[in-house]
């Protein structure tokens, strides 16, 4: 005999039958999940295009790196967005190794998608984690600064982003090594495998190392989508080896004809980053593999200028608060370009250039501040010169 239960509005009576009839039904629905109500859903979630014309506001040139992140990523929230269907096909995860040296925009790019999604975002550096054991940082600290970011709510952080970056300094320093006589590298890579394919992993809350009586929030890094970057430093050398040995003996002439030699690194392919000593469960790991290239002079110029927040703009809006029209001549920026290259000081270098620039102006000019006029001061290169040549080189660089 089902019992009765009245309604909402006490007007009506369902019994049990009807509503364990109903919650069945309503839980077969396929739910669309939401990473939060403000946020990502399938309906809002950006396509690859539009998250590659965001990269473009703020990252100049790696159009290789940003479709395929773009796509990755697009397929990566797909995934965690993914309706509950009954079809069996499983989305796996797509985690994803940005390859380029230093300076070219790693950190940016996962810094940028993060920005654009609304999602936590943490960076950490492979070089300071060591294996469960040994001095150094845990893996887990990764995540506790995702939490950081997160305020601590741990669904919003296991749909984060964590930016890896030096992943290239844990490779195995040979091939054929023992694994018992490597802590440092394999067994980082191993303590590294579980996170990035998805397991529960014990946080404790402040970071630092775990102690017995603590209380360990659990963060499940199923959800969360690694971005790993390294310079890889010779792997150009692994590169041509192995297409070297390729096309021995196969269509040899035809093949060689179209290899660029100067740019090797857009050949990269999982098998170097195996012989430049990851072993293959992290390489498998991190399906999607993508390379930066180098910054050239028109790129360095650029970034001068282009980006949304590009570092002209960034002294422009600072001094215009103190009532005063900021310009740059184009031969006072192709003077800052020529020294960053002349230092081998790359993009990164150039924040410090256009500091040692502007270091006087900042503390000269608010002074001269007056009420309703509107000062104009334009940088020429003759002014970018004078400041840089009395600035010491070795500062400069250990500025970078
Ligand atoms: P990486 O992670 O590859 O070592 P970063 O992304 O940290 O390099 O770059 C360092 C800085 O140089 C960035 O903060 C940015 O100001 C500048 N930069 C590097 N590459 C680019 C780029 N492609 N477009 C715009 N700015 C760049």
């Amino acid at each position: 005999m089902p019992e009765m239960f009245s309604g909402v509005d006490n007007t009506m009576l369902i019994c049990s039958e009807c509503i364990e009839q109903g919650h069945k039904i309503l839980m077969s629905r396929p739910k669309a999940r939401t990473l939060n109500s403000d946020e990502l859903s399938v309906e809002t979630l950006p396509t690859p295009q539009k998250i590659k014309d965001f990269l473009d506001l703020y990252v100049i040139g790696q159009e290789e790196a940003k479709r395929f992140l773009s796509v990755a990523v697009y397929n990566h929230y797909k995934r965690v967005l993914q309706e509950i269907t009954n079809d069996d096909v499983e989305i796996e995860k797509s985690n994803i190794l940005l390859v380029g040296s230093t300076g070219t925009g790693k950190t940016l790019l996962a810094r940028t998608i993060a920005k654009m999604l609304k999602v936590p975002f943490a960076i950490g550096d492979a070089t300071s984690l060591t294996q469960a054991g040994y001095v150094g940082e845990d893996v887990e600290t990764l995540l506790v600064r995702l939490l950081q970011d997160a305020n601590y709510d741990v669904n919003k952080a296991q749909r984060g982003i964590v930016f890896i970056d030096e992943i290239d300094k844990i490779a195995r320093k040979s091939e054929n090594m023992s694994i018992t006589r490597d802590v440092s590298g394999e067994g980082v890579q191993q303590s590294l495998l579980k996170m990035l394919e998805g397991s529960i992993v014990n946080v404790p809350p402040q970071g630092g190392r775990k102690h017995p009586d603590q209380e360990l929030i659990h963060v499940d890094t199923k959800n969360i989508l690694f971005i790993c970057g390294g310079a890889f430093d010779g792997i150009e050398k692994k590169i041509a080896q192995r297409m070297h040995t390729q096309v021995i003996g196969f269509n040899a002439q035809q093949e060689t004809e179209h290899v660029d030699k100067e740019h090797l690194l857009q050949y990269i392919a999982p098998q170097d980053l195996k012989s430049y000593g990851l072993i293959p469960e992290i390489i498998g790991r991190l399906p999607v593999l993508t390379y930066l290239e180098p910054l050239d002079r028109k790129a360095l110029r650029s970034i001068l200028t282009e980006p949304k927040n590009a570092l002209t703009k960034q002294y422009q809006k600072l001094l215009s608060m103190d009532n005063v029209n900021l310009l740059f001549d184009d031969n006072a920026l192709d003077y800052i370009v020529d020294k960053a290259i002349e230092y081998k000081l790359g993009a990164r270098g150039l924040r410090g250039l256009m500091e040692t620039v502007m270091a006087d102006l900042m503390f000269e000019l608010p002074n001269k501040k007056q009420m309703g006029t509107r000062q104009v001061f334009t940088v020429t290169k003759e002014y970018a010169r004078e400041k840089l040549e009395r600035a010491d080189y070795v500062r400069l660089k250990n500025a970078v």
